[in-house]
């Protein structure tokens, strides 16, 4: 009997141990993502603390950065432009697993498209990825703040792997070489659905 009972004692005390002894972490996917936000030097700092306050409001995980120079090897001199292939590569390369750096900029920006070489942008994104950039050189001088606030939604939203939506009123509708963002409300329920099921809040919207 008292060995028997040792016996369960020492078992135990082997699983207690055993249990306590775990094998390292694997990194955890369902951890959510981190926004940083990259001003860039010529970009003014209210519209900054204003953008992060609106994307907070869908997305509470928002960090800010120290502003840095745009990447010289993204300035296109003919035409005074920097490329936002070459920004969103450089942003992507300072970007860990885990966060999504988009890059704020008041500089006119630009991409080729189809047989376009140099075809000027509000913003550009990896669709999916970890780096974007919203400009807002294009954006009308008496509400910039708020339709930048929609480049940059959109934008984030390609980095989440959302792709252009035909809904008119949709953040993620293709602005097709104009600024729709006028007309824009929202992310549609199709939109919206894909995004919190990657963990996007829209606690006050
Ligand atoms: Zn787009
Ligand atoms: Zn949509």
């Amino acid at each position: 009997m008292r060995s028997s009972n040792l016996y369960v004692l020492v078992v135990t005390l082997f699983l207690a141990f055993s249990c306590s002894e775990k094998p390292p972490r694997p990194i955890d996917s369902s951890q959510p993502m981190t926004i940083l936000i990259q001003p860039f030097k010529d970009f003014n700092s209210e519209t900054v603390t204003e953008t992060a306050k609106k994307i907070r409001k869908i997305y509470p995980n928002v960090k800010i950065l120290n502003t840095i120079d745009l990447p010289k090897n993204a300035y296109y001199r003919d035409r005074n432009r920097y490329r936002a292939d070459s920004i969103i590569k450089f942003l992507d390369s300072r970007t860990k697993e885990g966060f999504v750096t988009i890059g704020l900029t008041s500089k006119d920006i630009s991409v080729t498209k189809g047989k376009v070489k140099d075809y000027g942008i509000m913003g550009l994104g990896y669709r999916p990825g970890k780096a974007c950039v919203a400009s807002k050189y294009r954006l009308n001088k008496n509400n910039t703040d708020d339709q930048f606030f929609k480049i940059a939604i959109h934008e984030l939203g390609h980095t989440q792997g959302l792709k252009h939506c035909p809904e008119k009123t949709c953040f993620m509708r293709d602005a097709e070489g104009g600024n729709p963002t006028d007309e824009e409300t929202d992310f549609c329920h199709k939109c919206k659905t894909f995004l919190i099921n990657k963990n996007w809040k829209f606690n006050s919207i």
